[in-house]
């Protein structure tokens, strides 16, 4: 069926499960996250569109069902599934997307890792996302394309579509010249990406290095300069830009750069916040601390996300700090373990655990463990409960293209307290201009930034959470676009030569 809007995402918009022999289909419980907020655009349209994969153990298939048709709370839209086998996804997913990009995407060099690669397998992945695209779309639809791991869908669907209007969104950071450069298929990616009609990104800076390396790569004619909003810098963070470019014109097309920022839902955390379930929840948690502060840290087992670093800073606090010790503090160091086959995730997760197994076991007593360790992921609701309860949310990731995680301890935080402590080198640091910033390559920076969101005077600490949640707000959810573009069909969309 032809879609006005067709949202091109790696992932299925819902949670598919055998239960009794029989596949079921569950809502993701939350209006939180990415997949809810991209499914509520389908409301806009009349019939959309979601292009994903499904694992197949053989493609060709007659059984596999490609296409369904889904009407629900969001509207009415088809999900068409590509067939991959269990080794395409390896390769595209595992190999290509983690392992190439994203190390480089992240400015870990050290890591990237070139030669397993199967290029060509990545483009045939790309393609069937584009052919599936440009077979759902209506003339001139919207085609959002979601990603580094389809970087090369726009370039194969323009040429089979000249029609549609093409938007990207990165969810990750975009790295300077010099890093994205090492990427041998650099042209081909950037070639793709400039056949958009808008490519999106969280912050000024990311839109700004991918400006650059549009210009070393290609002879382009770069659009106007814009100064960049003041809610989007902050005075002494990594990430700051003055002003960004805002298109790109290549052979005769333009492609506008926009940022625009992925926030949360603030009203729905703020009723999870405020519910029944979670006063019960952070009374409980309190009662069992007693006196003792509670820091809580959440993010993924990730070399980017900087667990390591932040226990090994919370084991030098312990150490020059008795009073803390006295104090009885804790650390809910939540690090989600995801791919557990990959070894660049084994191996941080191994660090994790002996690293927090041996602040434990230097400190600890019968009564007291400073670290907490959660591998597993917890529901939103429940990691509300420990926003709230939190004294300090301590998140320090040494690169991330936003980070969600912070937004949602401080939207939960209607009691306008808690002290929020951000790495410099997450995107959201940039609207987050009363976080206590820290670099979490420093190890002076790192200890000394947790020690003065512990010790902040209670007035000090108030007044910079009303200040950090007058920016959550104004950042909600609701407020995301596909950049410049408009949600719909659009009939006077030029055809690009
Ligand atoms: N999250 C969760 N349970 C956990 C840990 C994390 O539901 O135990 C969610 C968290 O609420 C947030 C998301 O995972 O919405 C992480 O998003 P973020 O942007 O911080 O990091 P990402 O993992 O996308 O890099």
């Amino acid at each position: 069926m032809s879609s006005d809007l067709v949202i091109v995402y790696h992932r299925q918009p819902y949670e598919e499960a055998v239960e009794d022999g029989k596949v079921v289909r569950r809502e993701n419980k939350s209006p939180n996250g990415i997949v809810p907020t991209l499914k509520s655009f389908f409301g806009s349209v009349d019939h959309s569109a979601w292009i994903a994969w499904k694992l197949a153990d053989d493609p060709a298939d007659p059984d596999f069902e490609q296409k369904i048709e889904i009407d629900d709370e969001y509207g009415q839209y088809t999900v068409s599934r590509l067939p991959l086998t269990e080794e395409q996804v390896r390769e595209f997913y595992h190999i290509t997307s983690k392992e190439a990009f994203w190390p480089i995407l992240h400015a870990f060099q050290e890591r990237y890792n070139y030669d397993p690669v199967d290029w060509n397998n990545f483009r045939d992945v790309n393609r069937r996302f584009a052919e599936a695209a440009a077979e759902e779309a209506a003339y001139g639809a919207l085609v959002w394309v979601h990603d580094y791991n389809l970087w090369l869908v726009p370039g194969y669907l323009r040429t089979l579509r000249p029609d549609v209007r093409i938007a990207f969104f990165h969810h990750t950071p975009f790295p300077s010249a010099d890093m994205f450069n090492a990427l041998p298929w650099r042209r081909e990616i950037v070639n793709s990406l400039l056949a958009c009609d808008d490519v999106g990104f969280h912050i000024p800076r990311y839109a700004e290095n991918f400006v650059s390396v549009a210009n070393s790569l290609f002879d382009v004619d770069l659009g106007e300069t814009v100064p960049v909003d003041p809610t989007l810098i902050s005075e002494g963070t990594a990430l700051t830009e003055r002003t960004v470019r805002n298109s790109i014109t290549f052979e005769g097309h333009r492609t506008a750069v926009s940022v625009c920022p992925v926030g949360v839902n603030t009203e729905y955390l703020d009723s999870v916040a405020r519910s029944e379930d979670t006063e019960q929840k952070v009374a409980q948690i309190r009662e069992e601390l007693g006196e003792s502060p509670l820091i809580i840290s959440v993010g993924r087992t990730d070399y980017t996300k900087g667990g390591v670093q932040q226990l090994a800073s919370f084991e030098r606090v312990l150490e020059a700090n008795p009073d803390l010790r006295d104090a009885k503090i804790r650390l809910m160091h939540i690090s989600v373990s995801a791919n557990r086959n990959m070894t660049a995730y084994a191996e941080i997760q191994a660090e994790i655990e002996q690293i927090a197994g041996r602040i434990n076991g230097r400190f600890g007593t019968l009564d007291w463990q400073p670290v907490a360790l959660i591998s597993r992921a917890l529901p939103l609701e429940e990691l509300v409960a420990y926003y709230r309860a939190a004294d300090v949310a301590w998140i320090t990731p040494l690169a991330d293209g936003m980070n969600l995680v912070c937004k949602e301890y401080i939207a939960s935080r209607y009691d306008e307290d808690g002290a929020l402590v951000l790495s410099e080198f997450a995107g959201s640091a940039v609207q987050l201009h009363h976080a206590v910033t820290a670099n979490p390559y420093s190890h002076r920076a790192m200890d000394s930034a947790i020690i003065q969101a512990l010790t902040m005077p209670p007035l000090e600490r108030k007044g910079r959470m009303k200040k950090l949640r007058q920016a959550v707000k104004a950042d909600d959810i609701s407020n995301w676009r596909p950049g410049t573009l408009e949600i719909g069909v659009s009939n006077d969309q030029p055809a690009v030569a």
